[in-house]
């Protein structure tokens, strides 16, 4: 997708702080991080959101997720533990509409959500 940020940051038309990538998935800090780690994670085929994954691109899940378990390793904190966020939609303030894991860590989180 020409006009998608995350496309285009893959595609390394627009500079990032890489931390991971391979055939699958590429993982980069994010630009406003809210703790000591914060990375996000995409497929490099662009899917919008997760509302967009489907029997056609749902092996996208398991590269992705495998590839956090590579950036929490890179990052130092595959022990100490961390959180996945995945905002899908309007109400839940999606801004990207490039499917994107955050993975944030670093410190311990006390004020739980969920
Ligand atoms: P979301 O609100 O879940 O759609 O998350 C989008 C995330 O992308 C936000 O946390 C932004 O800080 C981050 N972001 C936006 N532009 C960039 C960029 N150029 N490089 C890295 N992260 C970015
Ligand atoms: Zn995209």
């Amino acid at each position: 997708m020409d006009n998608c940020l995350f496309c285009r940051i893959i595609k390394g038309e627009i500079p990032s702080a890489k931390v991971y990538e391979d055939e699958y998935v590429y993982a980069f800090k994010d630009i406003n991080p809210v703790a000591p780690v914060h990375v996000l994670v995409v497929p490099k085929t662009h899917i919008a959101s997760l509302e967009d994954l489907n029997d056609g691109n749902i092996e996208n899940v398991v590269h992705i997720h495998r590839g956090i378990q590579q950036v929490a390793k890179v990052m130092g904190i595959n022990d100490s533990g961390y959180r996945v966020i995945v905002n899908c939609g309007e109400n839940a303030g999606q801004t990207v509409f490039h499917l994107h894991y955050h993975v944030v860590g670093g410190v311990k989180m006390n004020e739980k959500i969920l």
